[in-house]
């Protein structure tokens, strides 16, 4: 995970190195460090525990000034935060520095063959990387990375300063997202596009194995033999990445505002003469009926939630057998797959370690592959058959509010596609459905209007609450799991998410008086067996805070406290009910005082498997 940067030009490249992290902070934030060649062209650094302000400050104080750098921006994955631990890590003799995003599986076992004596100042995977170059440095620093990278087990994008050549940064990538630009004087290597779009217009893309070569006046590929390649530029389509909240204390309250448009751009290109339309998706009736024979969502986090909507989705509309496979989970147990699954990868990012590597499985086992992306030119985008792109813009809040809204809305598009294919619904049903579909995002903006108020009054009670429940039923409880994921990253109160008719297997023995259980009711079918469920968590004291529908909310006339959201097709209603309760996680953070935008331990694109 993490956030790399480097700049070479003609001017100090310390305040644009830390301008850059600021960008990138979503990635990693446990510490953070900045190298640049002095004068002298010795290697100079500052490095701090924590977020970027005390690096600012720790740059100042060591007066840091050159006009070659990199920086680093950390998520720790061995050894804690600290100091010592931040990067950019050196060689002993201070030749070599680096900073480096992702593992290094097979660190340990370097340091006893490889590395057998040499001393350690961190307890960094990554510092093993920097003593490998120093041991074998034979003047070629091209061809000493390219030793080194034949040893490395595991992912990683590296920027890499070396004494002899004061005026460069190197840099290279394996399964880690790497990006190197050059303008007419000056020059960039970064983990996202999108924190040097202020500076360049175009950028290569560094791919696995790939040696970067950069200086202000030039920059250079080679392939992991070492030999030169030629590469083509890609434009800078990404926006740029701002620290910019527009007035609102965190991004997340950004985020969520900006829902309404994020599912607007995302499906508004998807529906065509009142029908779906998936663009450039070589999927056909013929594939559909014919040769498509199950369907498998894989995702992480809330993109995993996405799916289990998906799935359920497209089983109940299409008939056509589909399931929700957790990525890290899917890639180790030999699924059973072939050339008539379609395998479908949902990723904010496009980079999430687990869902790449459940993708190229997928791949090499025949499978015809989809993702549903945010970010064009990810890793996910780039090796997929047939992409799907969400348009919500960028988010920045490590906890999803608007990408996953997004999702939902690409997996409604499928679904209905899929069931059209299949002969379950009929062109006047596609036509119903694509004109609700139209309708959500001024549907999500009344839920975001009536609800804010509310979710703000709430979250007093659920901020003193050490457990929290979310029950529901069929897409009830679909939505019951991102709403409880999302109270529990944000505001790290404990909650969980159960089936309403699982309680008494076993739950119901957790629910004491006093404890908030939330209640996912706008299923009108089965809203008698969940009321049933609400009746008994009551006789056990619980508090009740109860969400459904404009047409259900008579049913639930008796309850003090209820989101209610707008009518919508019963397979939408999901997109509507999240809304309310992710302001509720949002406010419960906020009275906790929780680092809401940057929860503990968390980091935004999870790049580590
Ligand atoms: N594995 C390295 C570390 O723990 C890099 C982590 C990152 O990507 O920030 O320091």
């Amino acid at each position: 995970m993490c956030g790399i940067i480097g700049r070479v030009g003609r001017d100090n490249a310390v305040p644009y190195i830390l301008k850059g992290l600021e960008c990138l902070e979503y990635r990693g934030y446990d510490s953070a460090g900045v190298a640049v060649f002095d004068e002298k062209g010795i290697i100079a650094s500052s490095k701090t525990v924590g977020r970027l302000a005390g690096l600012r400050e720790a740059a100042e104080k060591d007066k840091l000034n050159g006009f070659v750098g990199i920086g680093h921006t950390r998520w720790a994955t061995h050894g804690g935060p600290s100091e010592d631990n931040a990067h950019p890590h050196f060689s002993h003799d201070r030749k070599f520095a680096i900073v480096h995003n992702g593992i290094i599986e097979n660190s340990n076992e370097l340091a006893d063959t490889e590395l057998e004596g040499v001393g350690y100042n961190s307890e960094t995977d990554t510092e093993k990387v920097v003593h490998l170059l120093s041991k074998y440095y034979n003047g070629n620093v091209v061809e000493t990375i390219s030793k080194v990278i034949s040893l490395l087990k595991g992912s990683y994008a590296l920027g890499i300063l070396c004494t002899d050549y004061p005026d460069t940064i190197f840099s290279t990538a394996m399964s880690s997202p790497m990006v190197a630009a050059k303008t007419a004087d000056c020059g960039f290597i970064c983990s996202d596009a999108g924190a040097i779009s202020a500076y360049a217009s175009e950028y290569y893309p560094v791919k696995n194995g790939e040696i970067c070569v950069l200086n202000d006046k030039k920059i250079e590929f080679y392939g992991n033999d070492g030999q030169p390649i030629e590469k083509a530029a890609v434009k800078i389509e990404v926006g740029e990445l701002t620290a910019d909240k527009q007035g609102y204390e965190h991004y997340m309250m950004l985020e969520m505002l900006q829902q309404p448009n994020a599912v607007r751009d995302t499906i508004l290109p998807l529906i065509k003469d009142n029908a779906i339309c998936l663009g450039g998706v070589d999927i056909t009736d013929d594939y559909i009926k014919n040769e498509l024979r199950e369907v498998v969502i894989v995702a992480c986090g809330s993109a995993y939630h996405a799916g289990v909507v998906g799935k359920s989705l497209i089983e109940s509309m299409g008939s056509i057998r589909a399931s929700a496979e957790i990525a890290s989970e899917f890639r180790y147990v030999d699924p059973l797959i072939d050339e008539h699954t379609l395998a479908v990868f949902i990723s904010q990012s496009g980079e999430t370690a687990d869902t790449l590597a459940a993708l190229r499985l997928a791949k090499q086992k025949g499978a015809k592959v989809l993702s549903i992306v945010n970010v064009s030119g990810s890793a996910i985008a780039n090796e997929s058959d047939n992409v799907i792109y969400t348009k919500a813009g960028r988010e920045v809040a490590v906890a999803t509010t608007k990408a996953y809204s997004a999702q939902l809305v690409a997996l409604y598009a499928l679904a209905i596609r899929l069931a059209k294919g299949n002969g379950k619904i009929s062109s006047e049903e596609e036509k119903r459905m694509t004109h609700e579909l139209a309708a959500l995002p001024h549907k999500i903006q009344m839920t975001l209007d009536r609800n804010i108020e509310k979710a703000e009054i709430y979250a007093e009670q659920f901020a003193n609450a050490t457990d929290i429940y979310f029950i529901g039923r069929r897409l009830d409880y679909a939505t019951a799991l991102e709403a409880s994921l999302k109270m529990k990253e944000i505001s790290y109160i404990h909650s969980e998410s159960y089936a309403a008719g699982e309680l008494k297997h076993g739950t119901l023995s957790l629910i004491d008086p006093g404890v908030p259980v939330v209640a996912l009711a706008a299923d009108g079918e089965i809203f008698g067996k969940t009321y049933s469920n609400i009746c008994e968590v009551m006789a056990r004291g619980a508090e009740m805070l109860v969400v459904t529908t404009d047409k259900n909310k008579e049913l639930i006339a008796e309850f003090e406290n209820t989101f209610i959201v707008p009518d919508t097709l019963p397979q939408f209603t999901v997109s509507l009910q999240i809304v309310p309760l992710q302001l509720l996680s949002y406010y419960t953070a906020k009275k906790k005082g929780c680092d809401i935008d940057k929860p503990k331990n968390l980091a935004k694109s999870v790049t580590v498997e």
